[in-house]
């Protein structure tokens, strides 16, 4: 039997807008689709009928379904003939495994496409009414994840050192990193980032269910959790935050 394919799917951040002609394309036509929880809602109902819907979605310190099994799905349904789309949130290569799925499929031999997607680090902060770059404000922008407990005793691996020199030239785009905020705020003000750099956090950015807090380093994870904000969640760092006050946040879901 002939192999089939495996396409990694960027479905954006939300917004079921903001998916392109292309991976919309391909969801109408998979014999598979395995999809995580942060894909827009209502997407797989233009999937065929007999198309098999694989739900990998992960919950922050809850994974549903290994990487290892995500993989051997897709693998597998690939061996079989399938065309299987990997549909998830965002951009397949921007903290979205991608890259690990395509590796897989290169150890099994079944051939795959990578479709890119609006990725949530520069299109949340847009709908909250920040741009990630501004001129004469910033000329760098970096997205960093804050997974890793920032005060675990091996976090040195993690140079807060240089997360702060990035601060320093730009924008800090935090993904993942709801639960952590505390803490990596924390050290970025200890390695010389100023603690009055304001900050803006937004949770399901791009949906209806989209909310937004906005502080300094020093007082956004107490907002952040008075607020009750959680994930999926994104904080945005840096002056270009000051923008949306100027009318930018034209989002009012
Ligand atoms: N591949 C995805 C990111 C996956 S990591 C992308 O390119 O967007 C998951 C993290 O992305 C979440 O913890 C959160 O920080 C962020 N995120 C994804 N969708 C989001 C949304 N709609 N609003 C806010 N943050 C979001």
């Amino acid at each position: 039997m002939a192999v089939g394919k495996v396409y990694l799917v960027g479905a954006g951040p939300g917004d079921p807008g903001l998916m392109t002609v292309k991976a919309m394309a391909l969801v109408k036509q998979a014999d598979v689709i395995a999809f995580d929880r942060l894909i827009p809602v209502g997407v797989l109902e233009d999937a065929r009928a007999d198309c098999e819907r694989v739900d990998v979605g992960k919950l922050p310190q809850k994974h549903r379904l290994s990487q290892d099994e995500i993989n051997a799905v897709l693998v597998d349904r690939a061996l079989q003939g399938k065309m299987v789309v990997r549909l998830k949130g965002g951009d397949p290569f921007v903290f979205g495994r991608g890259g690990e799925e395509a590796l897989a499929c290169i150890a099994a031999g079944v051939p795959f496409e990578v479709v890119p997607g609006v990725t949530s680090a520069i299109a949340v902060p847009a709908y909250a009414g920040v741009p990630v770059t501004h001129r004469g404000v910033v000329r760098a922008f970096t997205v960093v994840t804050g997974h890793d407990d920032p005060d675990r005793p091996d976090a040195e691996a993690f140079d807060y050192a240089a997360l702060a020199a990035a601060a320093k030239l730009g924008t800090i785009v935090l993904l993942m990193g709801v639960f952590h905020l505390e803490g990596i705020a924390r050290k970025l003000v200890a390695n010389g980032t100023s603690g009055s750099s304001p900050a803006l956090c937004v949770e399901w950015g791009t949906t209806p269910r989209q909310r937004s807090v906005e502080g300094t380093l020093d007082t956004i994870a107490g907002k952040v959790s008075e607020a009750g904000l959680s994930s999926p969640a994104l904080t945005v760092i840096g002056d270009v935050v000051r923008l949306r006050g100027q009318g930018l946040e034209w989002f009012r879901p």
